[in-house]
């Protein structure tokens, strides 16, 4: 089995992270990162400005600005497109908690709209119902690698002149309509955490736009508000991405495509390796490529599925066990249990199978034999009752 890598206490027969994969012929990279200690250089080095121009182009978007993580990241976009406090973005419930509270952050209220069942993506009919008063900016999530249709959220945009900031934290790579993830809004946000398909060596965050005039904005609000020294225009963030980590990104960049390109492999195996056994996936559509940030199945059997896959050392894990509306932190915003039932569901039935770039079809075949052994002994004992 490929994955003899150890992840801290168990031995895993299948794991979801392989990071010595992802650092093979590491010497250039280590004599760069000695000459950067040495150098002195730290913050918004040469190094920094490298991997914003490089990260640009791959978008195919005209500015990049590095931040600490992607949720500093989403927060900086959303102060450097204007938002408000007091005023509404809209966004799904079902998403990583950052994205509402990145929101949250930058004192504005969220607005929550469901998924749809297929595709796991924003419901943008939910979120044209919900326009209104002091509605500026929408948020849409490329949820797990799967880009978000964004000609019907342009659209709605431009009726209701609300801002599109892309959470493309899960999408790095991701195309739709011919373009990529995140250049097709205002401002798309990226996380470089290291789960992530460009992963860096610790927290690291990127925001790209088209406008100039936004760019410099974000400019601003990572760096204190600071327009020249000891000048400072507005309470800004400090919120810079690390030239290390920008070394490391830039390093792994020109590597993204072919890693995307075997995840969609690894993901085309496990739907041929689960064929008749009772799961369905997120739904695939003509035209756009997915990258398989994660790989989701989904049952009603989950919890019991996850505790045998678990059970069988392989690194099977729920992405997200709650939906946003359901949280703790958001408890004031009044919304109900039942209120967001697609969101629910995908909280209740979805189960992430390991996926990595490094991963060959004889772990995939491991692993959905796994998941049939499990759907035949479930069937076995409820014919026997
Ligand atoms: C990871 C992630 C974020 C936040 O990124 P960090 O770098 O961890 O702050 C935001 N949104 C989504 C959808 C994510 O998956």
């Amino acid at each position: 089995m490929a994955a003899a890598f150890a992840c801290d206490e168990l031995a895993l027969k299948s794991a979801r992270y392989n990071y010595p994969e992802q650092f093979a012929d590491l010497d250039h990279l280590m004599l760069e990162i000695r000459r950067m200690l040495l150098n002195g250089h730290y913050i918004l080095s040469e190094e920094v400005r490298q991997f914003e121009e490089a990260f640009a182009k791959y978008c195919g978007s005209n500015h990049a600005r590095g931040v600490n993580t992607g949720t500093d990241a989403l927060v900086i976009a959303l102060r450097a497109l204007g938002i408000l406090p007091g005023d509404r973005v809209i966004t799904q419930a079902n998403t990583f908690h950052a994205t509402v509270a990145a929101i949250e952050l930058a004192g504005a209220i969220p607005v929550l709209v469901d998924a749809k069942s297929d595709t796991f993506l924003m419901n943008v009919d939910e979120a044209a119902s919900k326009v209104g008063d002091r509605v500026r900016a929408i948020i849409p999530v490329h949820l797990f690698g799967k880009p978000t249709p964004m000609d019907e959220i342009l659209r709605l945009a431009r009726a209701s002149q609300l801002f599109v900031i892309e959470d493309a934290a899960q999408a790095h790579g991701a195309m739709i309509g011919g373009q990529r993830a995140g250049s097709i809004g205002d401002a798309g946000c990226f996380s470089f955490h290291p789960s992530k398909n460009l992963a860096a060596a610790g927290d690291a965050g990127a925001i790209v736009t088209n406008t100039e005039t936004v760019a410099e904005q974000i400019d601003l609000h990572r760096a204190l508000g600071q327009r020249a020294q000891n000048e400072h225009v507005l309470a800004g963030m400090n919120s810079k991405l690390d030239a290390l980590q920008a070394r490391i990104l830039s390093w792994k960049l020109p590597l993204l495509d072919q890693w995307n390109r075997s995840r969609a492999r690894v993901a085309e195996w496990y739907r041929a390796g689960l064929a008749g056994a009772p799961v369905s996936f997120q739904a695939q559509a003509a035209g756009e490529l997915h990258v398989y940030h994660l790989f989701q199945i989904r049952t009603p059997h989950r919890d019991a599925l996850h505790r045998f896959l678990r059970s069988e050392a392989i690194d099977a894990v729920v992405r997200y066990p709650s939906p946003i509306h359901l949280q703790p932190a958001f408890q004031k915003w009044g919304w109900r249990a039942g209120e967001f039932p697609v969101a629910e569901s995908l909280a209740r039935e979805l189960l992430c199978l390991p996926i990595r770039p490094d991963m060959g079809q004889s772990e995939t075949e491991f692993i959905s034999g796994k998941v049939h052994a499990f759907f035949r002994r479930a069937h076995a004992s409820a014919t026997r009752k």
